[in-house]
């Protein structure tokens, strides 16, 4: 149940409006301490969605660094769903093939200026030996190998954007992640500080700058997103299809022994 007499919803996915083109009419207002977030539920093959457009607040399309990242996770808990996949673009620093797909086991924070904790007020130490939930990341590579296409799995870097890297910080990056990106942080670490399963599927749409590449164009990106959604679209429905109704994950206790 949820407050508000919001639809019901089984997954929140996070990213994904063009992956999953939501009517208006599904458009609902969640109200949040942090403020109002736009949410649409769907229905896709018998699933229950609701969809979370990261960067989008009335029609407008919001920066990296200045997306309301509590408020869309406060939502996701408001509406009592306690799954979110995430959906990210990245770039490679390990040369994976373009229009391939990435599930992150670990993240870097190299972020600067975002609030990324609800916790402002009590000294709350959340656990990251396992950022990403198990359950969650065991049914999109599950998906991913059944609809036989091509994945890997690594470690996530987040920086703060908008701008992109430069060709020697990719350089220092590249040693200790595989991919970066700008939007997966701090969503994941919110998630677990609620205790909610959390997981993303990334797409890898242009090689890091400084790699194989000249100037790196906004535009690159788009058109590799527009070739692989309906991919990103058959893996994730059939991930929430076949995950068990229990969680059977740790997320849900992320809390214990981390008060003090
Ligand atoms: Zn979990």
């Amino acid at each position: 149940m949820n407050s508000d007499n919001l639809p019901q919803a089984e997954c929140a996915i996070i990213g994904g409006v063009g992956v999953f083109k939501p009517e208006k009419d599904a458009l609902q207002m969640i109200s949040t301490p942090f403020g109002e977030v736009e949410a649409f539920f769907v229905e896709e093959k018998g699933i229950k969605l609701a969809i979370i457009p990261r960067h989008l607040v009335n029609g407008k399309h919001i920066p990296p660094h200045r997306i309301n990242y509590r408020a869309n996770i406060k939502a996701v808990e408001k509406i009592g769903v306690k799954r979110i996949i995430a959906t990210n673009s990245v770039g490679s620093m390990k040369n994976h093939p373009l229009g391939s797909f990435f599930v992150p086991n670990d993240f870097i924070d190299f972020t600067k200026m975002r609030p990324s904790t609800f916790f402002d007020n009590e000294t709350v130490h959340i656990d990251m030996s396992e950022p990403y939930c198990p359950q969650l990341r065991a049914a999109l590579l599950h998906s991913l190998s059944k609809n036989t296409l091509p994945f890997s799995q690594g470690t996530y870097i987040c920086t703060e954007g908008p701008r992109f890297e430069t060709k020697s910080e990719v350089k220092m990056l590249s040693q200790f992640g595989d991919v970066v990106g700008m939007t997966g942080f701090p969503e994941v670490v919110l998630a677990k500080e609620l205790q909610l399963c959390y997981a993303s599927i990334c797409t890898i749409t242009n090689p890091a700058c400084g790699l194989n590449c000249g100037k790196l164009t906004s535009d690159e990106v788009v058109e590799i997103v527009e070739s692989t959604k309906e991919k990103l679209f058959r893996v994730i429905l059939d991930s929430i299809g076949i995950l068990d109704p229990q969680r059977n994950c740790n997320c849900k206790n992320s809390k214990e022994n981390a008060i003090i």
